[in-house]
Order: C-alpha cells, then sequence, then structure tokens
C-alpha cells in the first residue's frame, strides 16, 4: 500500500473540521442527500500485519452536499439516525460496498472483505437481518466476505432482540466486529456473550498505549484473550512507526490508518491495487 502525504489532508481536515453548520440545515439536505447522488462511499485498507498487504477495505460515508459542502459523518450520522434516514443511507452504503467489492474480487485473485458500519437504528428494524443477507445475496459477494461494524454503546440496552439477530448474521457466515474498543462502554459481558470475529481497538487507546504502560498491558491482555477465544484484532488509527511497533508488541492481527492509506474512492482503489 502507498502511503498518502500528510500535510494535505490535515490542512483538509482542519478547515473541514471546525467548520459549524446548524443541525436542521443539515436534516433537510440529508433528506434529499440520498435522490441527489451526494452519498459516496470511501475505503480504507485494513492490512495484516503478517504482510502487510492489504486484506480488506472499511466502508466509509462521505457526503458532498451542494449546498453545504463536504460533511463529515461525526456531523450528519447522528442526525441521520434521529431522523430514521439512516435507515435507507445505510441500506445504501451496505448495497454499495457489497457490489463494489465483489466487483473488485472478480478482477483480481485475492479475495477482498470489506466491512460495513451499522447504526443501532438499523439493528433495531424488524427485517434488518433478512435485509442484509438480501443485499450480499443479490451483490454475489460470498458471505464471509462482508462484516458488520457494530459498538459496545448498542449492547447497552441489553436487547435481546438485537442480540439475536447478531447471532443469525454470525450464523449465516457474516463476520461481526466490536468497533471503538475502550472507549466508554467496554465490558467483560461484551466481550464474552458476543459472537466476534474481530475487535477493533479505537485509535484513542492505540494512541493512550504508546504514553501509557498500563494500557499497552491491558491491550496485550485483550490481543491474548481475543486469540485463546478464536477473535482477530484490529488496530486503528495506525499513524507512523511508534504504532507499527506498539502493535506488533501486542501481536495485533490487522492495521488499519493514515500510515497506510486515508479513507479512498473506488477509482483510487482500483488504482491502489492496481486494477
Ligand atoms: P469509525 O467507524 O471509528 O471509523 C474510523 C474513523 O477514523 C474514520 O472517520 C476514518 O477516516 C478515521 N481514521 C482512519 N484512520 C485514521 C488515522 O490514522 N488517524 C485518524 N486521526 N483518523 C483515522 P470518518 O470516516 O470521519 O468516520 C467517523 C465515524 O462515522 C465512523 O467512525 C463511524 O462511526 C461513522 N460512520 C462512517 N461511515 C458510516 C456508515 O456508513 N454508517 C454508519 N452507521 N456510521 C458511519
Ligand atoms: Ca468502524
Ligand atoms: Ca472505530
Ligand atoms: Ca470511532
Amino acid at each position: 500500500a502507498k502511503r498518502v502525504s500528510k500535510k494535505n489532508y490535515h490542512f483538509f481536515d482542519d478547515e473541514i473540521r471546525t467548520q459549524t453548520i446548524n443541525e436542521l440545515e443539515i436534516e433537510n439536505n440529508l433528506r434529499e442527500a440520498l435522490l441527489l447522488n451526494e452519498l459516496e462511499v470511501h475505503y480504507q485498507p485494513i492490512v495484516s500485519n503478517r504482510t502487510k498487504k492489504i486484506e480488506s477495505f472499511e466502508a466509509l460515508i462521505r457526503w458532498n452536499s451542494t449546498k453545504l459542502g463536504y460533511i463529515y459523518p461525526d456531523a450528519f450520522i447522528p442526525i441521520a439516525e434521529k431522523t430514521g434516514l439512516i435507515i435507507d443511507i445505510g441500506a445504501f452504503v451496505l448495497e454499495k460496498a457489497c457490489s463494489f467489492i465483489a466487483d473488485l474480487n472478480r478482477r483480481s485473485e485475492m479475495k477482498y472483505g470489506v466491512s460495513v458500519n451499522i447504526s443501532v437504528v438499523q439493528l433495531m428494524e424488524d427485517h434488518f437481518a433478512s435485509q442484509v443477507l438480501q443485499i450480499v445475496e443479490a451483490s454475489q459477494l460470498p458471505k464471509d466476505l462482508l462484516t458488520l461494524e457494530i459498538t459496545e454503546s448498542m449492547m447497552m440496552e441489553g436487547n435481546e432482540n438485537i442480540l439475536a439477530k447478531i447471532f443469525y448474521l454470525k450464523n449465516q457466515n457474516i463476520g461481526i466486529s466490536l468497533d471503538d474498543f475502550g472507549t466508554g462502554y467496554s465490558s467483560f459481558n461484551n466481550l464474552i456473550r458476543l459472537p466476534l470475529s474481530y475487535i477493533k481497538l479505537d485509535r484513542s487507546v492505540m494512541k493512550d498505549s504508546i504514553v501509557n504502560e498500563n494500557v499497552f498491558k491491558l491491550l496485550e491482555s485483550v490481543v491474548i484473550f481475543a486469540h485463546k477465544a478464536g477473535i482477530e484484532v484490529v488496530a486503528e488509527g495506525i499513524e507512523n512507526d511508534d504504532y507499527l511497533k506498539r502493535s506488533d508488541a501486542m501481536g495485533i492481527d490487522f492495521l488499519q490508518g493514515y500510515y497506510f492509506s486515508r479513507p479512498v474512492g473506488e477509482s483510487q482503489v482500483k488504482k491502489i491495487l492496481n486494477k
């Protein structure tokens, strides 16, 4: 994987993330974003720590609004959840991601996987599980190449209904990844009761592990537990060599972060892979 110059998007990041657009304005424009084709899915490579080769991609939504400019998901996903728009947006991301990766795999010897972020609002829908299966089957992506990223905050309510859907999808060979591990709600309970394929260590705890030896030891123990339980571990926010060394020392399986690549559009993915 190619490294992307850091300078460019730091500049880009600062400029965009400091702008404040009012929620109502976002809500009004988001309703039309799908129809106007303003939503796009970008992909961030996830590499094997052993081979440093790309194994899969995380799908991340992007919104380039004609009226409001470029808006990051942190600014509009919560509004999409509040208004229920996340149902259609989430289905759009799933469809896009599965069909793009299926298409990519047709052109290559390598079978790439794809991870898609799922909102709790989607999981609460009655037909969520059957919809996921329908989408992945229509795309002809083998089911075991799709992973759903869920967060621990979803499990807070202890909703048996949600848990049942997660087990059902896992039994259908779809991967389940516990996202943002180490932020807020981390609990033993989630680690032992969820049918996990992956744990994703949040970039904030990865950062802490560099300066705080106890954080390092705790994450190292999480990796040991995960491997004993047949779960693989992904480290997020890998930005430089310090993170790489820490990840190695912890025995991390997969790496994701700006050090390898920022999230990029479809044509850029093909370029990176020479497809
Ligand atoms: P997340 O799932 O934790 O995604 C990782 C975020 O970290 C992404 O931000 C990614 O661009 C960023 N990132 C990756 N590598 C690095 C790094 O090395 N350094 C730093 N500083 N950041 C890095 P992004 O794309 O802005 O997404 C933010 C959040 O929005 C996501 O956090 C996820 O919770 C949510 N999101 C994004 N796309 C979707 C989607 O399609 N559906 C749902 N429900 N949520 C989404
Ligand atoms: Ca994620
Ligand atoms: Ca995450
Ligand atoms: Ca996050």
